[in-house]
């Protein structure tokens, strides 16, 4: 049995989720206590209740403390079951941290899986459907298993119902190297708005206009979404190279004003173009652990997040295999399985 204590390193819902994942990959049950507890609300919400649920659902777990509010719980885990599941957040809760939960178990498993996941597919503070389908699911495929994802509906900040459906094509994990992001293609940013003021879309497309300066008057363009799908913001940054594309995002909220989530998220880009990193800031805590469970492999990332240290010595603790984290040119650095 392996204990954590939630408030440790970065000390949010990755914590736990990440430990729900490893413990279904290794067979080790845990304990968690101060679950979430660097956040300014601790504790369990929904959406990270329904991730537990996921993973208990595919990996026939048993878990106690598994409430909204509690602050800590033991998960015993049994054998990962591939097959359909239909798991709903039931709030705007993120779609995406629900698939974090259970996607590398099922990558492994012996036969396919399809999941519709019901929630938020636009939330704050999580990855956007987008970056799963453009940035994380295409990584994960050249390690092997077949990947798709779609987007049925759209679900945002405070609403909710939002569907994503995602096919998972098991197979065992190759290692790959991804250091090389290869040559730019293309940019895009999409500012994606639904039942907010008109003139949202135009004010975010100027305001990163002006910092991706370089990039045409086409890769800019705003996308209308039926009026019941909202109300609803996102802007949507896009890098296409050879070997990866990434996506960074700023998301719509109440008091923040639209001109500065465009010009954080395209400076998010700028900083990720600046480097010649193959990672952006979000897709390094995620390929921790599929490169770990491949027992090798490397990739080059810009200045490493506080998810990264934490996930890496959450996956050290339950599998024993460590990284290597180093400077490496252009101001990226190389994250190594050890
Ligand atoms: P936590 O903050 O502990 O709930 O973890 C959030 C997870 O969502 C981490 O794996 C982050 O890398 C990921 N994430 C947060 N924001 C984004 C974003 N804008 N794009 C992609 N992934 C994100």
């Amino acid at each position: 049995m392996i204990t954590i204590d939630g408030s440790e390193g970065e000390g949010g819902g990755q914590v736990l989720r990440y430990s729900a994942a490893l413990s279904l990959l290794t067979g080790e049950p845990f304990t968690i206590t101060n679950i979430r507890g660097g956040r300014a609300k601790p504790g369990l919400m929904r959406q990270h209740v329904t991730a537990l649920e996921a993973a208990c659902a595919i990996g026939g777990a048993e878990c106690s403390g598994l409430a909204v509010g509690s602050s800590e719980l033991t998960f015993r885990p049994g054998t990962v079951t591939p097959g359909e599941y239909h798991f709903a957040v039931g709030t705007a809760g993120s779609t995406g941290l629900v698939l974090q939960t259970v996607l590398v178990p099922l990558m492994l498993a012996d036969k396919p899986s399809r999941l519709v996941i019901e929630g938020g597919t636009h939330a704050m503070a999580a990855p956007p459907f987008e970056f799963l389908q453009k940035t994380l699911l295409p990584v994960l495929e050249r390690m092997g298993p077949k990947l798709s994802i779609t987007l049925d509906r759209h679900g945002f900040y405070p609403r909710g119902g939002g569907r994503i459906v995602v096919d998972i094509e098991p197979a065992p994990l190759r290692v790959i190297t991804c250091t090389d992001r290869g040559s730019f293609k293309a940019g895009k940013a999409e500012a994606l708005v639904t039942g907010v003021p008109f003139d949202v879309a135009d004010r975010e497309l100027a305001s990163a206009r002006k910092v991706l300066a370089e990039w045409p008057e086409d890769a800019f363009a705003s996308v209308q979404l039926p009026a019941e799908l909202g109300p609803g913001n996102v802007l949507l940054v896009a890098a296409e190279f050879e070997h990866v594309t990434e996506v960074m995002s700023g998301f719509g909220k109440l008091g923040v004003p639209a001109e500065r989530l465009a010009k954080t998220a395209a400076k998010r880009m700028t900083g990720y173009l600046a480097s010649q990193a193959f990672a952006g800031p979000y897709l390094q805590d995620q390929l921790l652990l599929p490169f770990a469970m491949a027992g090798g492999g490397a990739f080059t990332t810009v200045k490493l997040s506080l998810h990264t240290r934490t996930a890496a010595d959450l996956i050290e603790r339950f599998t024993g295999r460590g990284f290597n984290f180093a400077e490496s040119e252009g101001g990226a650095h190389l994250v190594e399985v050890r």
